[in-house]
């Protein structure tokens, strides 16, 4: 096969519900498309039990993800199980993607849809219990501690926001900020200072989470009186922020200081022909539905890209 041939229309790289939902939505315009991507699902897999995915009912995330998966096959989408570590433009106007594999594909688009890792504490107990008791999205797993005892660590919107949640719905909230001071917005630490359920565990961090089965506390250390405590709890929400690993991608790409891909409205970067959509881009409310819909603009404007369609939406980079 001649390298024409064997040129995509577009390459997604990802298949979390941004990069899978793309690739429907690419397949039924009839685009040749692959997604190239080590796992099939991306975070919404980390959480057991979905319920705001509007008109799917309650199921485990992974469950959710292989429908995903399984439409974008039958519409005729590819995949390629690899890792993405180049994507560069070439003089002709296409790309070439390689991945660690050694291989090389070539594509006239690409939609970059490889989503943000939460971060995570790395302390003892935390691989084990992952999923057992511990969880990094407050909105999607709350309601399971309903009437049982909680913390919450991080000292951002998603932490403060996550607890007042919680709050609503556990017996206790424990909030472990590693400071004094938030960087959640004021308004709502006050709101979660008043709540009568949660108690702030300020200067402290959690150096292990204890357990048998599942999650059955947290050993907790004060930094500056190092004075150590144990806080028996159900369930721990890691809310200290997402990591995006965009490296690669510079300079072709351009990203924020947070390394997530700049987008327009219509899901463009700065580099005609290469799309992003969901987590992996400055779009705020890290969400399956929001990734999913991200997901489906990014292959209609790809799509008009490829077809010499004309560009409505406004820039707002
Ligand atoms: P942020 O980066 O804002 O906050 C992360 C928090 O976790 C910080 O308080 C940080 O502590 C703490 N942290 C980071 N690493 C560690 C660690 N290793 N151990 C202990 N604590 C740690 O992330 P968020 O997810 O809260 O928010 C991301 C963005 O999304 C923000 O811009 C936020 O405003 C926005 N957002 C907006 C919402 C809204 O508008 N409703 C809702 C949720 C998020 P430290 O402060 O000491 O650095």
């Amino acid at each position: 096969m001649d390298e024409q041939q064997s040129i995509y229309d577009v390459l997604i790289i990802g298949a979390g519900a941004a990069g899978l939902t793309s690739g429907i939505y690419c397949s039924r315009k009839k685009l040749k498309n692959a997604i190239i991507t080590l796992d099939i699902g991306g975070q919404t897999n980390l959480t057991n039990h979905i319920e705001n995915y509007p008109g799917a009912g309650a199921q485990p995330g992974p469950e959710l993800m292989q429908k995903f998966a399984d439409e974008a096959r039958r519409f005729g989408t590819e995949f390629i199980m690899a890792q993405v570590n180049k994507l560069e433009k070439r003089e002709k106007g296409d790309f070439a993607i390689s991945t660690t594999d050694g291989k090389q594909y070539f594509t006239r688009s690409v939609i970059l849809a490889f989503g943000a890792m939460p971060k995570l504490l790395g302390i003892p107990g935390e691989d084990k219990f992952f999923g057992r008791g511990i969880s990094t999205c407050t909105t999607c797993d709350a309601p399971f501690f309903k009437g049982k005892a909680t913390a919450v660590v991080g000292g951002g919107n998603s932490a403060v926001e996550g607890a007042l949640e919680l709050s609503k719905i556990a017996s206790k909230v424990f909030l472990i900020h590693r400071r004094g001071d938030f960087r959640a917005d004021p308004v709502t630490v006050d709101k979660l200072r008043n709540a009568p359920n949660v108690e702030l565990v300020l200067d402290s961090e959690v150096k292990e989470v204890l357990g048998e089965k599942k999650v059955s506390g947290i050993r907790v250390s004060n930094n500056k009186t190092n004075a150590a405590r144990e806080i028996q709890i159900d369930g721990l929400f890691i809310e200290i922020g997402h990591i995006v690993k965009t490296e690669f991608l510079r300079p072709l790409v351009k990203t924020n200081e947070k390394n997530e891909v700049i987008t327009d409205l219509g899901n463009r970067t700065n580099i005609p022909g290469i799309f992003a959509a969901g987590d992996i881009t400055i779009i705020p409310f890290k969400q399956t539905v929001i990734s999913a819909g991200e997901g489906a603009k990014a292959a209609l404007e790809c799509y008009k890209y490829l077809t010499g369609g004309k560009v409505d939406t406004q820039d707002w980079t």
